[in-house]
Parts: structure tokens; sequence; C-alpha cells
């Protein structure tokens, strides 16, 4: 690694200026998701001579960049989406998994030339930038702090190459509850006309370029009345992801009857949801010794409206940071709509419910678990 000499990420070498103008908090009601931010920000800059430079928190401000700056050009950004919780029993903040997103972090820079860092380097910082702007977290169940880490490519030049120079950046925006009112289950288009991502693509990583190309599909299905679309992909027709969720489905075996949770698998054209694996991993663990079988296996559009019309569909729900997770009560699919399982009284199934409290009792330190990262 020709880079191995240069200077790594170092939160010892962390430059704070505080803000001499803090802003006026939203009231709880009021908080849109990605609307307000925090008083400050976390910039960490990094050169191909120099490597990470010194990181500094500095008050929340506008970046001046060149017009020629590649990422304006070529689309050198990537993402992460995470929260930090504050514990309503002692006021602890606390991280979920940031390790997870660290690691994603890095293989998506890594994707489109952009540097990597170290992740641990990564979080100390981050928790330091949370602690400085915690009082902009609500102490209330449901409220959190939503982190956004941004990596950019820098350098000014409309050669198409790697940049460098980069700029990796957290802003925080303070978030309520997602469902405020208890849940509120959502309905689907299966999207056959366009796909997110593809065998040997980047759907697997968090580049701000698989976003844009969402959108339209999403308002087109919004204009027919449904709050999302579903990912399909090839001539199966498989499912893979719905919005900016992974999807799991519940259903009988057709001959045993055993209940399974269902994921697609991660064969690159998939997101890997911290949310996703936090539900495997709990579902083997709690949901497995009761009878069900856990699986990241394909499964088609043809599946569902089998199972559904033979009465073995149970639950369908999306799963990602921002919901933990969204039930979904019908799926309109060709002419078919596909009916999720859902009562017409109700909001959610069972195992949806069941995630929902087992991931939040985790993540504001309700109950203790090694998930939950104290800052
Ligand atoms: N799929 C896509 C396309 C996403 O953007 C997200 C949000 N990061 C997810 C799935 C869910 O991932 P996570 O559980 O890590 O939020």
């Amino acid at each position: 690694d020709d880079m191995a000499h240069l200077p790594g990420m170092d939160p010892s070498k962390l430059e704070v200026t505080k803000t001499i103008t803090p802003k006026q908090l939203v009231p709880n009601q009021d908080l849109v998701f990605g609307r307000t931010f925090t008083d400050h920000m976390l910039s960490i800059e990094w050169t191909a001579s120099q490597g990470w430079l010194a990181p500094r928190i500095t008050p929340y401000q506008n970046l001046s960049l060149d017009p020629a700056t590649c990422v304006f050009h070529y689309a050198f950004e990537a993402f992460e989406g995470m929260k930090a919780y504050k514990c309503p029993h002692d006021n602890t903040l606390r991280l979920f998994r940031p390790e997870k997103n660290m690691a994603r972090m890095n293989g998506s820079a890594a994707r489109i030339a952009l540097p990597t860092f170290s992740g641990d380097a990564l979080i100390n910082l981050i928790g330091e930038f949370c602690k400085l702007d915690q009082r902009f977290i609500p102490s209330e169940k449901g409220y959190s702090l939503y982190l956004r880490p941004t990596i950019i490519g820098t350098q000014r030049t409309l050669g198409v190459g790697p940049p460098g120079s980069a700029l990796l950046y957290v802003i925080a925006s303070p978030v309520g509850p997602y469902y405020p009112t208890g849940f509120k289950a959502i309905n689907l288009e299966a999207t056959d006309y366009a796909v997110r991502a593809w065998p040997g693509g980047v759907g697997n990583k968090k580049l701000g370029a698989n976003y844009a190309p969402c959108i339209v599909p999403q308002l087109k299905a919004a204009k027919r009345g449904f709050h999302q679309n579903l990912w399909l992909f090839g001539e199966e027709e498989y499912i893979t992801e719905v919005g900016t969720m992974n999807l799991f489905v519940c259903l009988k075996d057709k001959e045993t009857g055993q209940k399974e949770l269902v994921t697609a698998p991660l064969d690159g054209t998939i997101l890997e949801g911290v949310t996703r694996d936090s539900v495997l991993g709990l579902a083997k663990e709690r949901l497995e010794p009761k009878g069900w079988k856990v699986s990241e296996r394909y499964l088609r559009m043809q599946d569902i409206a089998e199972a559904e019309a033979e009465g073995r569909l149970l639950e369908v729900f999306g799963a990602g940071t921002a919901a933990i997770v969204a039930p979904v009560r019908k799926i309109s699919w060709k002419e078919k709509m596909i009916d999720c399982g859902l009562k017409e009284t109700e909001e959610a199934g069972e195992i949806a419910n069941q995630m929902k409290k087992w991931i939040e009792d985790i993540q504001y330190g309700d109950e203790e678990h090694p998930w939950s990262v104290t800052i």
C-alpha cells in the first residue's frame, strides 16, 4: 500500500472552534427529518501527499468549492446514515453498531477512489461532535440525532481520475420518531420498468450517484398513490429493496407450514443495511428457537403472490435506520394487488412490532447489549 506511510486520521489532533451564535432549538413536535442541523460540523481533509490532516469541529457552515471540483462532475461522493441516541434514564449518548457504518463507508469510498480511514478514529471524533451538540437531542424515546458522514473528492480538475484531495465531514440533524402516532403501514408499487442495481454494479455501496436516479420511479409510484416503490431484479423479478430500506417477508412453507423470515441475499445488488443485519441477528437468536427459519435467499414476486393466494403470506416490512421497520399493507404488481397479511384494523404485524421493540430497547439502553456503544 503506497499510502501506508501517510498520516492516518488522528482524533488526538482534533481542533475545536465553538460557535458564538448558538441556534435556537426547534420544538420537538416541529422536527422534520434532515431540515435543521446542530451548531457544529466535523471536518477532516485529506490530500494524496499529506494523508489525513488534523480533524476540526467548527460552527456549521457553507463549503466553498471551485466550480471545477471533481465531486460536481463525476460524483465522487459517498455517505452514511446513522443515529446517536440519548438514554431517557441517565442521558448517556449511544451509537448503534457504528463500526458497521464505518466499514460500509470505507467500502463505498474505496470503490470510487476516495481515501479510506480508521473506523475507530472516526467513531471517536463523531463521539466528540455528538457530546458537543448533545443539547439538540431530546431525551425522549423515539428522538435521536441523525448523523450524516459524507466524503467528497475535492480536487479542482475536469480530468477524470482519482481525486488528489478529499473532504470527509459529518453533519447532524435532530429527528423525531418516524411514526409519531404509532405505525402506519405503507403501500408499495413493484417497479418493473427500471432497476436500481445490477450484478457487478455498485448497488451495495452508499454512493450519492445511486440515489438520484431512484427519484423518478419513486415519484411515479407516488402519483399512483403508493408510498414507495419496490425494486425488482431480472426476468425472475426477484424482490430486492424498497425505497431506502431492505425488505423482509414472513411466510409459511408450502409443505411443512414452517414459518420463515426471508430477505434478499447480499449479492452486490443490495445495500448491506445495519438494520437488516440486526433483524437477521435477532431473528436467529430469538425466533429460530421458536421454530422460525431465517433465510437470506432469492424470493420472486411470483412467490409472494402465490403465498398470498394460498394464505401463507404472514407479513412484509421494510428495515432501515430511519424507521427501524416499515410495515407493508399492499404491493401492486402487474395487474394484481397483493395483500400482505395485515388485518384492516392493524398497522403492523407481530414480527415488525417485535423487531422495533427489540432494536429500540438496545438503541436507547433499556437492554444492555454489545450493539449499543456509549460515547
Ligand atoms: N437500502 C438502501 C438503498 C438504503 O439507502 C438504506 C439506508 N442506509 C438501507 C437499505 C437501510 O440501511 P440501514 O439499515 O443501514 O439504514
